[in-house]
């Protein structure tokens, strides 16, 4: 996730000096303490079908949710529920289960007790009406209006805790979920989601379509997409990874510009890390709003991120934007922090000089780029996540640049010491990872 976005370097500089003024007025230690929630249940799946109306900005949904319990004796299951309201729940053979929907929180009464090892599974029915149309980013389903700068679409936004905004779910980090989305949208639509595209169905007399979408690699609540409007998709040339760019038809003639070094990217990225891209395929869609998200495979960047051949020459989204999300693809969507206080794991990759493509890609030009705090000693021991537990995401932005140098050093040790780049990604893939695992790494290294 980056906040800040493109254009203009003057914007972004007087934006930076703001936010450093401002948060040196912040108590962070008055903030509630950032920790992993206790669960007694394992969320495995999620089969989420939405129904959209798009003039009347509602959607109705099922999600059948797949789980196992980490407990004996589990009756009752507690899921993140906000923005819509849970019209049923049943059991696949239609027996109907008690459920209760309050304060953000959906509790469904199972018929029986469930031992460990056990798989339930149970379908939540639930519907949205009358959203409103908005034009950023409101948790959950946007039903964007149509502008001079853009069409009009559906954007679902997951991070950090809106998921649950648009399906019943486990919504924190240190929960993943292999996933499949259905979406019924205007057949004038397309839609994009996590992992791949197993079928696009019509849907005679409605006018509709519906895309299937699997994700069958686990991951995190957060990371779940959906976009979809009348966008126009350019595949790259075919390489190891499928890539592919989300733009508008207006934009045709500028849109390769932004995206065009896209496969380099990925490929080095692979290559510095020592772990091949570790998704189905890399796709980059543009939407209203600032700055970037990280969804699974499917990132969202800022419409403004489509420059001209002109504005090329003095500044190139792929230096910092599209290096910075591709980033996030091994960390964070692959190696993820267990709570939002260690979200330094997250993002300091991307920012920190480990992102060497934006250097590679600026050298010749300028001489570089030059991220923050890049050069801050990290000693073994010294750990810098102990800044940010407290942290919201203010701060957790703040605090990042500090933290950058952490995966530096980790790299230059593991690097130096072995020869070859660290491969502690292999240990950690598809699962939750914190700061003091981090260190200990760090002081091991
Ligand atoms: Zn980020």
């Amino acid at each position: 996730m980056k906040r800040k976005a493109l254009p203009l370097v003057l914007a972004a500089i007087l934006a930076f000096c703001a936010a450093a003024s401002f948060a040196q007025k912040i108590d962070v230690y008055s903030r509630p303490l950032q920790t992993e929630p206790s669960r007694d249940y394992q969320a495995l799946h999620y089969r989420i079908a939405l129904d959209f109306d798009v003039a009347k900005t509602s959607f109705t949904g099922e999600n059948t949710i797949t789980l196992a319990p980490f407990r004996e004796g589990l009756t009752s299951i507690g899921l993140d529920a906000e923005t819509f309201s849970v019209t049923g729940v049943r059991l696949a053979d239609g027996t109907p289960l008690a459920f209760k929907q309050a304060a953000g929180r959906l509790t469904v009464e199972l018929p029986k007790p469930y031992p460990i090892g056990a798989k339930v599974s149970f379908t939540v029915a639930y519907r949205a009406a009358g959203l409103g149309a908005s034009g950023d980013r409101k948790k959950g389903i946007n039903f964007v209006e149509a502008t001079p700068a853009n069409p009009a679409l559906i954007v679902a936004r997951s991070f950090p805790d809106g998921a649950r905004h648009w399906f019943p779910c486990y919504d924190h980090p240190n929960g993943k979920v292999t996933q499949e989305i259905l979406a019924t949208v205007p057949r004038e639509y397309r839609v994009l989601s996590n992992g791949r595209l197993l079928a696009v169905t019509e849907n005679p007399g409605r006018g509709t379509k519906t895309y299937h979408w699997s994700q069958d690699k686990p991951h995190a609540t957060y990371l779940s997409a959906l976009i979809a409007g009348p966008y126009v998709v350019t595949e790259a040339a075919p390489g190891p990874v499928p890539i592919a760019y989300w733009y508008y038809e207006k934009d045709a003639k500028d849109a390769p510009i932004a995206f065009k070094k896209t496969p380099d990217i990925i490929a080095f990225l692979g290559k510095t890390y020592g772990y091949d891209y570790p998704w189905d395929k890399y796709d980059q869609v543009i939407v209203p709003g600032g700055g970037g998200t990280e969804t699974t495979s499917a990132t969202m960047l800022t419409q403004t991120v489509i420059h001209d051949a002109k504005a090329e020459k003095d500044f190139s989204i792929d230096r910092w934007l599209v290096t910075h999300e591709a980033a996030h693809h091994w960390w964070g969507d692959l190696v993820t922090c267990r709570d939002w206080g260690h979200t330094w794991i997250n993002e300091s990759f991307g920012t920190s000089r480990i992102s060497r493509p934006v250097q590679w890609a600026a050298a010749r030009r300028d001489g570089g780029c030059r991220p923050r705090n890049q050069d801050l000693p990290l000693v073994p021991g010294q750990a810098p996540c102990d800044l940010s537990v407290r942290a919201d995401r203010r701060t957790l932005y703040r605090d990042r640049g500090r933290a950058g140098a952490g995966p530096d050093r980790l790299l230059v040790l593991r690097k130096g010491q072995e020869g070859r780049p660290d491969r502690f990604q292999e240990d950690a893939g598809h699962h939750r990872l914190s700061g003091e695992d981090l260190r200990l790494r760090i002081s091991l290294g």
